[in-house]
């Protein structure tokens, strides 16, 4: 196993991340936190990359799937298939279209926990519930009952891996190993150092 402090995530900012001009702030959400920038490039994806992107983990159509009809059942509406899969074509034809639609900036940060403590900064998927503080509360205001109304992918501004696994193939999916730099930081040892016996003279 590795050290927790080289764990790896990916991160998109999604077209409407772009057009927002917000490549800056998400960046410097995660860089103040004190992750490492290991992995960086502007494209605008292929549906047929975007398609393979959402269904590395082959159990995530069935699972989005699930948890789009549920929210429908919350609302006391009747969602537009019982089948969680006809469900998730919809959602991934209109994701298709929006991660499509200009280009996206796409990077992997390295860091203690990359995984989960960028999650948390990212916030929830449904912009109108995530947390204040976080990339998709403070920046953005869909939501699911708007996408849907509006037949079309809710704009959450950016993606974050969701498990350390689904982080290892979307890095691959993403990125070849040489565009991928190591490479140490000046702060480094003051995050990670045992001892923090550098600093006095
Ligand atoms: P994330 O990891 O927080 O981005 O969320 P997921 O991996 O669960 O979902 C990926 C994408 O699928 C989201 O960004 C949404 O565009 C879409 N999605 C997921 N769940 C739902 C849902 O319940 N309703 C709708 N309309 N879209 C969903
Ligand atoms: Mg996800």
């Amino acid at each position: 196993m590795h050290h927790p402090k080289k764990e790896r995530t990916l991160v998109i900012v999604k077209p409407d991340g772009v057009q927002r001009t917000l490549i800056g702030e998400i960046l410097k959400r995660f860089e103040r936190t004190g992750f490492k920038l290991v992995g960086i490039k502007m494209t605008v994806p292929t549906e047929a990359h975007i398609e393979k992107h959402y269904t590395l983990n082959p159990e995530w159509s069935r699972i989005t799937g699930e948890k789009t009809i549920a929210s429908y059942v919350k609302k006391g509406e009747k969602p537009w298939s019982e089948d969680p899969l006809e469900v998730t074509k919809v959602v991934l034809n209109n994701l298709k279209k929006y991660m499509t639609s200009g280009p996206i900036v796409v990077m992997v940060w390295e860091g203690a926990h990359a995984v989960d403590v960028v999650r948390k900064i990212t916030g929830g998927t449904e912009p109108r519930t995530s947390d204040v503080g976080t990339i998709r509360g403070d920046f953005v205001l869909d939501s699911y009952t708007m996408a849907d109304t509006d037949k079309r992918a809710v704009r959450n501004l950016i993606h974050s891996s969701g498990n350390i696994k689904e982080a290892e193939m979307e890095i691959e999916h993403w990125f070849n190993k040489k565009e991928l730099v190591d490479y140490r930081l000046i702060q480094d040892s003051i995050l990670y150092d045992v001892n923090m016996d550098g600093i006095l003279e």
